[in-house]
């Protein structure tokens, strides 16, 4: 690893997102409405459930690989659902979605944005980690696809931020590349009878550090800021 590289980045992604913090807080993750908490209590044994599932889960080769799995965490009811790949080594040996550096990036475009970690959920179209953290097989994602649909039916965010290609691809059924699917919403459909959930495919954090360039992390915080505002949250300018 290129120490010198990774201080530089640290340091100008303090800059970059740090500078953009609002004062305000959103509502997102605020108690609602007292009707409200009943639901949340059941939604959230409802993904405890969806957790046991995958801890049991062994539909794919990447059951035995596993050191964990990962099935996701955050907010039982998050406006904001973020979708990533799949979990990477520390992931793996954590339990826990996106705790490595991309994962350090994403908490700190979070923090940008005014919220906290615990204020969203965060997935994975993948619950057990590919080998040598390689692509997903089509085998392994539909095997596993069905977890992280479940999740975002309890879950119903507002908004689903899909990171990177594969989660993009996936949650929107198409072959189109990340360049044309990012900063403009798009469709989820998440079943029969149910409205569309809007999704923001952007780029994903892992891709973000490797090529650390002013464009693209532009590129990533104006998509960002477009769920803010649709979301009538605070944008940071
Ligand atoms: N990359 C992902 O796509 N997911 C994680 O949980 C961590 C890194």
């Amino acid at each position: 690893m290129n120490i010198e590289k990774v201080v530089r980045q640290h340091v100008e992604m303090e800059h970059f997102f740090g500078g953009f913090t609002p004062k305000s807080k959103g509502r997102i993750g605020e108690p609602q409405e007292q009707e409200d908490t009943m639901a949340v209590a059941e939604k959230t044994e409802e993904l405890k459930k969806i957790a046991e599932q995958v801890d049991q889960c062994r539909k794919c080769d990447l059951g035995s690989l596993r050191t964990n799995t990962v099935p996701g965490e955050g907010n039982s009811n998050a406006r904001i659902m973020f979708v990533g790949e799949a979990p990477g080594a520390d992931e793996d040996a954590q339990g826990r979605p996106f705790v490595g550096r991309a994962g350090r990036l994403l908490d700190k475009i979070i923090n940008a944005c005014g919220l906290k970690r615990s204020d969203v959920f965060i997935g994975n179209i993948l619950k057990c980690r590919p080998p040598d953290n390689r692509d997903p097989r089509a085998e392994e994602i539909i095997s596993c696809l069905p977890y992280l649909q479940k999740q975002i039916e309890i879950i119903d965010p507002e908004i689903i931020v899909a990171l990177g290609a594969h989660a993009a691809r996936t949650l929107l059924n198409t072959t189109k590349s990340i360049g044309q699917l990012r900063g403009q919403f798009h469709e989820y459909y998440a079943g029969i009878g149910r409205p569309p959930i809007k999704l923001m495919a952007t780029y994903h954090t892992a891709y973000l550090l490797r090529n650390y360039s002013p464009e693209n992390r532009r590129r990533v915080w104006e998509d960002m800021k477009k769920v803010l505002a649709e979301l009538g949250l605070p944008v940071p300018q």
